[in-house]
Formats: C-alpha cells, sequence, structure tokens
C-alpha cells in the first residue's frame, strides 16, 4: 500500500482526498518509481479542482511533476536505485502521476536528473520553471539577444512568471514584470525584474498597435493581456505564449504580425520532444541561479496540496510549491 491522492468522479460527485492505495491498482509501466516529492502546478490546481477538464479518466492520481527512484525496471535506460525525474506526457492526466509514494510509467517519459540539480530544487522548478526555460529557448531561437531590449513577463508573481524572470535576468535581459500584486514587488525584484507594471495596464480591451516597446515577452495569462502584449512589441520581437491563466480566448489582430513582423511562439512542455526537454534541464542547471530557487519554492505535505489548489487558481499562491508525499 502507498499513499496518494486519489481523484474520483462519480454520482456522489467530483472529489479528491488522501488515500492508501494498493500497488495492485498501478497501471501498467514498465518502471516502478518511489516518489519522493512532485509540485502544484496551475493544471493540478485544475485537476484537483474539477475547475478545468483535465482529467481524462477516473480514479486519477494528479500531479504532472515528480522526481524519485527506481524501484523496479525493465526499461533499458532505468535501473533500481537511478534518480529520475518526469514532466508531463499526460502524466496526472490520462496516466496517474505524481501526488502520490508510488508511480509506474512508461520509461521513455523518464529523464535522468541533471547533474548540476539537486532532487528537491528539480521540483521547485517543476512543469512551470522548464516551460519558463522553454520560453527562453524560444526567444533566443528566434534572435532576441539582451541588447535588443526589454523582456515582458507577465503572471510574474506566478511559478512561470517567476522563474522566467530569474533566468532571463541572470542571462542579462532587462526584465519588466507584469503583476497584479503590488505587494510582491520586491520579491520580483529580488528575482531579477527591473521594473514592476501593475497588470491592470494590459487587461482590457486595447488597440490593434500601441507605443513599441517590448524586444520580447514570456506570457502565461492569454486572452486581452497577450493582445495588448502583442500589439505592444516592437519590431520583429517575439513574444512566447505558454498559458492561459487570464482565459483562453485571445481577442488581437493580425496588426502586429503584418505590419511589425513580430512573432508569436506558441510554448508546449507536455508533448516537447525528448531532445528539447534534455537540453532545457541542462540549461536550467547552468542559466538558473539556485539561491533564487529558494525564494521562488515552498514545501508542503500531501494533504495540503489539495486546498492549495483554489488558492492558487485564484492567483494567491506565489512562486513554486513543492509536494512532498511523505509528509
Ligand atoms: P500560477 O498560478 O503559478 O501563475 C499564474 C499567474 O498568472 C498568477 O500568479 C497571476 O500572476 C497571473 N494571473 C492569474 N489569473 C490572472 C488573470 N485572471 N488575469 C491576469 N493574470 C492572471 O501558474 P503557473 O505559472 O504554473 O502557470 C501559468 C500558466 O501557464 C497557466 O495557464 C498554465 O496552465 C500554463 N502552463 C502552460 C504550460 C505549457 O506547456 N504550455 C506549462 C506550464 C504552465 P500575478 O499575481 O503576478 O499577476
Amino acid at each position: 500500500m502507498f499513499k496518494g491522492i486519489l481523484i474520483e468522479k462519480d454520482d456522489a460527485g467530483y472529489r479528491a482526498a488522501v488515500r492508501d492505495i494498493d500497488d495492485a491498482r498501478l497501471p501498467d509501466g514498465d518502471v516502478t518509481v518511489r516518489v519522493s516529492h512532485s509540485t502544484l502546478n496551475y493544471k493540478d490546481a485544475l485537476a484537483l479542482t474539477g475547475k478545468g477538464p483535465v482529467v481524462r479518466k477516473f480514479p486519477m492520481v494528479p500531479g504532472i511533476d515528480l522526481v524519485g527512484t527506481v524501484e523496479s525496471s525493465t526499461h533499458p535506460d532505468h535501473r533500481p536505485g537511478d534518480a529520475v525525474l518526469l514532466n508531463g506526457w499526460g502524466v496526472g492526466e490520462a496516466h496517474w502521476g505524481g501526488l502520490a509514494q508510488k508511480a509506474r510509467l512508461n520509461g521513455d517519459w523518464l529523464i535522468p536528473l541533471p547533474s548540476a540539480i539537486a532532487p528537491l530544487q528539480t521540483m521547485a522548478i517543476g512543469t512551470a520553471g522548464y516551460t519558463a526555460m522553454l520560453c527562453v529557448l524560444a526567444l533566443e531561437k528566434h534572435g532576441v539577444k539582451p541588447a535588443d531590449g526589454e523582456i515582458l513577463v507577465t503572471g510574474a508573481a506566478g511559478g512561470v512568471g517567476s522563474v522566467a524572470i530569474a533566468i532571463l535576468s541572470r542571462l542579462g535581459y532587462t526584465v519588466v514584470a507584469a503583476t497584479g500584486r503590488p505587494q510582491d514587488a520586491d520579491y520580483l525584484r529580488q528575482l531579477g525584474a527591473a521594473e514592476v507594471l501593475d497588470r491592470a495596464q494590459f487587461t482590457s480591451p486595447g488597440k490593434p498597435l500601441g507605443k513599441e516597446r517590448w524586444a520580447g515577452a514570456v506570457d502565461v495569462v492569454g486572452s486581452h493581456v497577450l493582445a495588448n502584449v502583442c500589439a505592444t512589441t516592437r519590431y520583429r520581437g517575439v513574444v512566447t505564449a505558454c498559458g492561459l491563466a487570464g482565459g483562453m480566448d485571445l481577442p488581437a489582430t493580425v496588426a502586429p504580425f503584418i505590419l511589425r513582423g513580430v512573432t508569436l511562439a506558441g510554448i508546449d512542455s507536455v508533448m516537447c520532444p525528448r531532445a528539447d526537454r534534455l537540453r532545457a534541464w541542462q540549461r536550467l542547471g547552468t542559466d538558473l541561479d539556485m539561491d533564487k530557487l529558494g525564494a521562488i519554492g515552498h514545501e508542503v505535505g500531501l494533504a495540503d496540496a489539495i486546498p492549495l489548489a483554489s488558492r492558487l487558481l485564484n492567483g494567491e499562491v506565489r512562486g513554486r510549491i513543492v509536494v512532498d508525499v511523505h509528509r
């Protein structure tokens, strides 16, 4: 038996609770992992609360991230005792995930622990931080350099935003943070933001084009915020879009793209090919100041993740939540 969060949906309703689960109920897979830590991402919060259609099979163990040790394996790349890490691949959505003391997985989804990052630090980074790195890699791929000008990060005090600020500032970019939490301005400056803006200036319907300001952007919000960011991006600037914290819609015009050559780069972490994941984690090891990670990550126990989910969706959680599944 092991402890895990189980999400159930039946005539009694949609509910999540910590349960004792029999090993025999673990799904198919060629690697069994003793999980040490998982995390609480925006998507996990949607799964735990049922506020978004994230869970595709019931009952489900949520948790799109996990770190742990291989207990048994028939996969050629993984041996008992190996430290492994997992982000995404539909785990915690269609396949039992990391918010439990044990997981059985497809070994192709697992990656070895990056040598420069401690197990607990991988979860302080988690899918949110790895996605922030994918955004930075996309800015680089499209040629955005520190000398080109300011980079805007929206949803700045959240998980993706916090890690994006820390990485970009370490790489020498001038980072401007947009947040709905002015009380967290000191935190954002400590992570490396040169300026902190009130997100209210981006949340209402705007003009097709505005004054050019951003050389690049990392947007986690979508909707009017993303439309306004595109409209104020400089000639040939690059906007990376990875989130929908403010809405799934995109009420924009094509003006920034056809008149200013702005690039809108979509970022997906879930099905991201293995080579790109390994590159992102390797870059996190060199380009993220682990001291700043200490300010970003907070550790909680397994049962705490359930009430925290609603608070995260309300934008009340700062940075990243690491879940110790043995607490
Ligand atoms: P968090 O909840 O930690 O952060 C989201 C932040 O967005 C909040 O902290 C808040 O920042 C801001 N925000 C929340 N609601 C609104 C709103 N209504 N209007 C404007 N801003 C808002 O989530 P994560 O950082 O983990 O994830 C952010 C987004 O990125 C989510 O939509 C998530 O689904 C997506 N995501 C996508 C991935 C991918 O593969 N494409 C991978 C990981 C995440 P502040 O308080 O500073 O304003």
